[in-house]
């Protein structure tokens, strides 16, 4: 924690001339009180907009209110609760990033009970076929009734997952004379497959070991970043140096699937690394406003390998054509009630469906990807080593910008980035988001499952917004086997850590989880409150409560950290993600 810095070390600025004392001027510099609340609440790490909890014991009927953070991960929002998240974000990244054992061991064995359930579900799954065979439907029905019940039981014996896809409706397994069909289009329009070597994937996440001269061990992990190609040379400020020249369309196309190349990236990674390389790490806009993506990766892989995967790796979209945009959000196709379908507004012909128009992509030998999405030749990519600051540095690198949103990360200040964001941004207004996209209609083709509610051009998906940058769904990419803990297990231990240091002197600073024990959570019912609510006092009295609280806490804390500094230490690996900790308390 930095001490705030101490009023009068810092030369004030001498005011050129001192408002007349009593002056509107004079009472206007003086900071509002409830600006300053604010700030001690930003400073202490008490959420701003805390959420009000009506929480009814069961037993006894008292009701009491209780603030929870609200957990917002943009610091626009509530910075203390930004802030939080990032620092579980970092522990979640140091966790993951060196560790040298499997953070998932397999799971046990099966039981005898769950391998006879297994066989009694493979039994009717043998006899519901039979009764498809010979149309027995009533039979059918009773067998799907038997494997729900079966199912259910398999799931109360505590396996995990389904044994099978659930089995389609009598009804629609009749009529269901589209599916080959559909399987056929599927294998057609396939990716194709890049030029790389391939190996089998081994269940391994954890990196290799390197045996030093003096026989001392080490396993280094790496640090990687994956840009886009170029769209045409930018100036130091972002902003294209020939704006006509520069390719937005291209630009907004790989800026919506950018995430679908990542994962084709690791995808071909795994592959021809033969084992199962992990990484956790982010999606933010660089200065030109293309995306960029920073990973941590659990050990290392030789810097060839990742430029070669990088240079091979695509992904093709295959979607019809855009280009001749055939309508306008003005003069846009309308929707014909009784066709059930948009047509054109003179002729009232049915726009092209999203079936016909891939099918005509099929039967076309020489149909092509309606755009290839692919990283640029740089590719930065540096071994770090455990423990060290260059690591520490790197997480707060990778996690900087994760609390602001896209748009705010670089934020335009001249006319000429204002206009370079605004070029983008009218080619990403009328690029389709998704296959189910509105702005489908302004190509003459209808989308995916289109609707009388379809707004044509004026697609409500988060890509069109102007401060999105195209960068739509999530920034934060974490793989599944990185530290084997979901972001509420990292809060959990950060808790936990709090707790031991504390030991028995929390009586004062009672600590609620927002998850809450299942103990307690049986014990009490919780239900929102409104902010209008008698029992639900006005804002600054609940911010001045969390604020004492948590000043008291925190000395607490400190003090009890000066207990343990004498005592076995190791509690410091996790000391970044618990300073904050206590948000619930309220
Ligand atoms: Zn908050
Ligand atoms: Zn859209």
């Amino acid at each position: 924690m930095t001490a705030p810095t101490l009023p009068g070390l810092e030369p004030a600025p001498t005011p050129a001339a001192a408002p007349r004392p009593g002056s509107r001027a004079a009472r206007m510099a003086l900071p509002r009180s409830v600006d300053v609340l604010k700030q001690i609440a930003t400073e202490y790490g008490v959420c701003v907009r805390p959420l009000a909890m009506r929480r009814t014991d069961l037993d006894t009927g008292l009701t009491e209110v209780i603030d929870l953070p609200c957990g917002a991960t943009r610091e626009d929002k509530c910075a203390p609760c930004a802030k939080k998240n990032r620092r579980l974000r970092q522990a979640q990244i140091r966790e993951g990033w060196h560790r040298d054992d499997e953070p998932l061991p397999g799971p046990e064995p099966a039981t005898e009970t769950q391998k006879s359930l297994i066989l009694f579900r493979a039994h009717l799954e043998f006899s519901r076929d039979e009764a498809v065979r010979a149309s027995q439907w009533n039979q059918v029905a009773d067998l799907d009734e038997a494997i729900r019940e079966v199912e259910e039981a398999i799931a109360t014996e505590g396996l995990r997952g389904r044994v099978g896809p659930p089995h389609a409706d009598v009804d629609e397994d009749q009529s269901d004379e589209d599916t080959g069909r559909r399987r056929k289009r599927s294998t057609k329009r396939r990716q194709d497959a890049p030029d790389l070597p391939r190996r089998k994937v081994e269940r391994r996440t954890v990196g290799k070991t390197y045996t030093a001269s003096d026989g001392s061990t080490y396993r280094p992990s790496m640090w990687l970043t994956l840009t886009l190609d170029s769209y045409g040379p930018v100036r130091p400020d972002g902003t294209p140096v020939n704006p006509d020249r520069y390719d937005y369309r291209r630009a907004a196309w790989d800026a919506i699937h950018f995430p679908r190349l990542l994962d084709r990236f690791w995808q071909n990674l795994r592959r021809c690394e033969g084992w199962n390389v992990q990484y956790a790490g982010c999606v933010e806009p660089q200065r030109r406003l293309a995306p960029h993506a920073h990973f941590a990766i659990r050990g290392t892989i030789p810097r060839d390998t990742l430029r070669t995967v990088a240079a091979a790796t695509y992904h093709q979209v295959w979607w019809p054509s855009v280009d001749v945009q055939r309508y306008t959000a003005d003069r846009p196709p309308v929707w014909d009630v009784d066709a059930s379908a948009w047509v054109d507004p003179d002729t009232h012909h049915p726009l092209t469906t999203w079936t016909e128009a891939l099918d005509a992509l099929d039967d076309n030998p020489d149909a092509e990807p309606v755009h290839v999405a692919r990283f640029g030749a740089q590719v930065d990519a540096r071994g770090v080593m455990p423990g060290t600051t260059d690591a520490e540095r790197t997480i707060r690198y990778v996690t900087k910008y994760i609390t602001k949103h896209t748009g705010d990360c670089h934020k335009a200040t001249t006319d000429r980035q204002r206009k370079h964001l605004d070029r983008l941004w009218r080619q990403l207004r009328v690029t389709p988001c998704t296959d189910r996209c509105a702005n489908w209609l302004l190509y003459g083709v209808q989308p995916r499952k289109a609707n009388a509610k379809l707004k044509p051009g004026r697609c409500k998906g988060k890509v069109h917004q102007r401060d999105t940058l195209g960068i739509g769904g999530r920034r934060i990419l974490v793989s599944r086997d990185w530290s084997g803990k979901t972001l509420a297990d990292h809060k959990h231990d950060a808790r936990a850590w709090v707790r031991a240091l504390l030991g028995t002197t929390t009586d004062g600073a009672q600590l609620v989880d927002d998850q809450a024990d299942t103990a307690e959570r049986v014990r009490h019912a919780w239900e929102l409150a409104r902010p209008d609510d008698p029992d639900v006092g006005p804002l600054s009295y609940r911010l001045m409560r969390s604020i004492s609280e948590r000043a008291r806490w925190r000395s607490e804390l400190l003090a009890a950290k000066d207990r343990a500094a004498q005592g076995p230490p190791d509690l410091s690996a996790t000391q970044h993600s618990a300073q904050h900790h206590g948000e619930g308390s309220r």
